[in-house]
This record gives structure tokens, C-alpha cells and sequence, in this order.
């Protein structure tokens, strides 16, 4: 029993050993981790941006 564990990446489903030398784990590389992150960042986004009014002034308008 040497193989080390394997993770499937959350990305790609690419099984990869679940070592210290893998930073990205559990993912199979930095894309990978990237990829996730950015779209669980965007998903977040769409959900609580609602719906964003183009005509709404941005956050730190003149009205200070
Ligand atoms: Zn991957």
C-alpha cells in the first residue's frame, strides 16, 4: 500500500495523489484551482448581486 491517496480534481475529475507536494490540492493543478474559484466567485456574485440596477450609482459616489 504505497500509492498515495488519490482525490478526483473538483474541476476536471482528474484523480490526483492527495500529497504535500500537490499545493492545489485537491485539485489537479493551479488552472484547475483557479477555474473553481472563479467560478464559485462568480456564481456567489450573480446570487447576491441580485439585479443590479445600471442606472444605481456606484458605491462611493459624490454624496459624501
Ligand atoms: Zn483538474
Amino acid at each position: 500500500m504505497t500509492h498515495p491517496k488519490q482525490v478526483a480534481c473538483p474541476t476536471c475529475s482528474t484523480f490526483t495523489p492527495w500529497s504535500p507536494k500537490n499545493p492545489f490540492r485537491p485539485f489537479c493543478s493551479e488552472r484547475c484551482k483557479l477555474i473553481d474559484l472563479g467560478e464559485w466567485a462568480s456564481e456567489s456574485h450573480r446570487i447576491a448581486g441580485d439585479k443590479i440596477d445600471p442606472n444605481e450609482p456606484s458605491e462611493g459616489d459624490a454624496s459624501k
